[in-house]
């Protein structure tokens, strides 16, 4: 399980992956959420490292809880994953980019792509490629503005499915890019043979740059993998002016972190666009 950050309050705290009594009083709220519209997207910004630009953005799922407030997703994506409710709501999450990026458009806004998480028990839906390219269509979604972020973990869900979603669907125009690099298992060969254009960067070894010179290693070798296989790179969790400055001197090409933004409300990732 993951830890808590800052701005989370673990109110599922003994949960966690294990005590299936949680899931049992967590799924029929979630349904209930799904239904009455409790959950929202937050976009945290992404900065072209050469522009210092906006280019745009990742799609992260909260839940408006009428009582608890905002709940972060560790405190209910772990759930949604164990009882296959990230089904429909991963669904949801697409169809909901999709407007928005419909509001960007409208406004008239430039931006290069919005990325949705897809979960790897996404992959166990037979339909997944067919039920997104209906939600592109039916939204209207410019698919060559969509980006997903997988973990390595889907990659190995079932590996002849993943691989004929993501053809299909990249030919479509979507990227895809690999979310948490460095910390899951990956083979060069799946990297070459999947169409994935972006890598990004686990938080946990941008955190260690300027501390930790093993850190500050793995994020220059991937860095370099990730260019060495003519792909793009992220540096994820970015928090302060030294990562940044790293960052840059090793050329990576985008960032995103709290140094620049949290994830915020459409809203406001939209006067940040609007001033971009
Ligand atoms: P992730 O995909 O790795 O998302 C990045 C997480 O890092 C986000 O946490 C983000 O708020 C956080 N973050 C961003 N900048 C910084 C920083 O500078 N420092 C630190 N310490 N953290 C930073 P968040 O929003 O709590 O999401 C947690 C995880 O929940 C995500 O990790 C993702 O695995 C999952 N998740 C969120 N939304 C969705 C969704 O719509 N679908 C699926 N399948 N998973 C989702
Ligand atoms: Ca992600
Ligand atoms: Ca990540
Ligand atoms: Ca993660």
């Amino acid at each position: 399980a993951k830890q808590t950050h800052g701005c989370s309050y673990a109110i599922f705290e003994t949960s966690r992956d294990s005590d299936p009594a949680t899931h049992i009083t967590l799924e029929p709220e979630l349904w209930e959420a799904l239904r009455q519209e409790q959950f929202v997207l937050f976009y945290q910004p992404r900065i072209d490292l050469r522009t210092g630009k906006i280019i745009g953005a990742e799609a992260l799922m909260r839940w408006r809880h009428p009582e608890r407030g905002l709940v972060q997703p560790d405190e209910f994506i772990p759930v949604a994953e164990k009882t296959g409710l990230i089904v429909p709501m991963g669904y949801w999450a697409i169809h909901q980019a999709g407007q928005d990026m419909r509001r960007f458009r409208d406004a008239g806004f430039r931006y290069g792509s919005i990325g949705v998480n897809l979960s790897f028990r996404q992959f166990k839906d037979e339909f997944l490629a067919r039920t997104i390219r209906r939600i592109i269509d039916k939204n209207e979604i410019d698919p060559t503005r969509l980006e997903f972020e997988l973990t390595e973990s889907a990659l190995f869900a079932d590996e002849t499915h993943v691989q004929s979603c993501l053809k299909e669907l990249s030919e479509l125009g979507i990227d895809f890019s690999l979310d948490d690099f460095g910390t899951g298992y990956s083979s060069f060969a799946l990297l070459q043979k999947l169409p994935i254009s972006t890598l990004k960067i686990d938080k946990s070894f941008v955190g260690g740059v300027n501390s930790s010179k093993d850190d500050e290693e793995i994020v220059r070798a991937v860095i370099n993998l990730a260019h060495n296989l003519n792909k793009k790179v992220i540096a994820e969790g970015v928090e302060n002016k030294a990562q940044l400055e790293f960052l840059i001197r090793h050329e990576c090409d985008q960032v995103q972190g709290y140094f620049f933004s949290p994830p915020v409300p459409v809203e406001d990732f939209m006067r940040m666009l609007r001033n971009n």
